[in-house]
């Protein structure tokens, strides 16, 4: 019997995995990457517990997800029982192609609020398509019984029924297990994040969202100049080096002609208002004398670089665009 486990490299999930494994099932690892989290954590997790990983990029059905979630976000930007939802969904369709016969997560009843209250648990079986081959291990005996119990695939009376916040029982388990590796429960997911939420809704707003967009979004400096233009500075080189590669054929880079700084990369539709605003944001944040002209170059992959004079802002003045 196989079994495919939702890991994402957090101990509840390590957990639900390995006590698959104690019971003599054969566990592959299924998590996922997006522009708001990697598999890193899972990729250790999964080698640690000797299992193999499959990677799913769900970048463009969470987009779609969260353009306006059923079940609505958690504190800040994140659709969690939706997103767990899809997370279940997609390790459902690999099932056959992976010779898996159930899906496992490491859900636990009453630990979030909202995505792991039962209501969310529900939904996310119901919406996953999963029907009874949904399997929880860490709270299975507070759940109705799954197919793979009923079918004695797995053994329940080694479940457990954990419930509500407290992690004590939790590391108790890795102790036993001899876990070591394992992410703190609340890292991780971009979506969660106060800042990141913050530039996120700008986007969604401004009616801008796409993958590349969002990516963006965790780089550098962010400005709204316009509803129809955004601006991303670079504040090191690493990031400069990003925006580069991030950026799509038709956005403007802007950088200083003549003093070192920092690349900007103008998204959106610009007018010409707003290339002069991006020039001067830009240079504010380049060794351009204060107060005076200031060369920046401005081009894209379809253009010859154009040279725009401009003051560079006060950086009170450049604060009033931020996100
Ligand atoms: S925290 Fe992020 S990755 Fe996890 S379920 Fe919520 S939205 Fe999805």
């Amino acid at each position: 019997m196989k079994a495919l486990a939702l890991v994402s490299g957090g101990l509840d999930s390590v957990l639900a995995a390995r006590l698959m494994l104690e019971q003599g099932i054969d566990v592959e690892g299924v998590s996922f990457v997006s522009p708001f989290f990697t598999a890193d954590a899972a990729a250790e997790s999964c080698e640690e517990l000797g299992i193999g990983l499959v990677v799913i990029d769900v970048a463009e059905a969470l987009l779609g997800v969260i353009g306006a979630p059923k079940h609505g976000f958690g504190r800040y930007v994140n659709p969690c029982i939706d997103c767990h939802a899809l997370m279940v969904r997609e390790a459902g369709l690999r099932m056959e192609e992976l010779g898996a016969s159930f899906v496992v997560t490491g859900e636990v009843v009453g630990q979030r609020p909202k995505s792991q209250m039962r209501f969310g648990l529900q939904a996310v079986e119901r919406e996953s398509g999963l029907d009874g081959l949904l399997l929880r291990p860490l709270s299975a005996k507070l759940l109705e019984p799954t197919v793979p119990e009923k079918k004695g695939w797995v053994d329940r009376e080694k479940l457990l029924g954990l419930h509500g916040r407290t992690r004590k029982p939790q590391m108790e388990l890795a102790e036993r297990f001899g876990i070591e590796t394992f992410a703190s429960p609340a890292g991780g997911c971009l979506l969660t994040d106060e800042n990141y939420a913050r530039v996120f809704r700008d986007l969604r707003d401004h009616g801008q969202l796409s993958v590349a967009g969002v990516k963006m979004l965790s780089v550098g400096r962010q400005f709204r100049l316009s509803p129809a233009a955004k601006l991303a500075v670079g504040r090191n080189h690493s990031e400069n080096e990003a925006l580069f590669r991030l950026k799509s054929r038709d956005e403007l880079l802007l950088k200083a002609a003549d003093h070192k700084g920092p690349v900007g990369v103008l998204s959106g539709e610009p007018e010409d208002g707003d290339i002069e605003t991006a020039a001067r944001i830009v240079a504010r944040y380049a060794d351009a004398p204060r107060g005076e002209p200031a060369s920046v170059l401005v081009w894209n992959e379809d253009t010859e670089r154009a040279t725009i004079e401009v003051v560079p802002f006060a950086p009170r003045e450049a604060r009033r665009f931020a996100i």
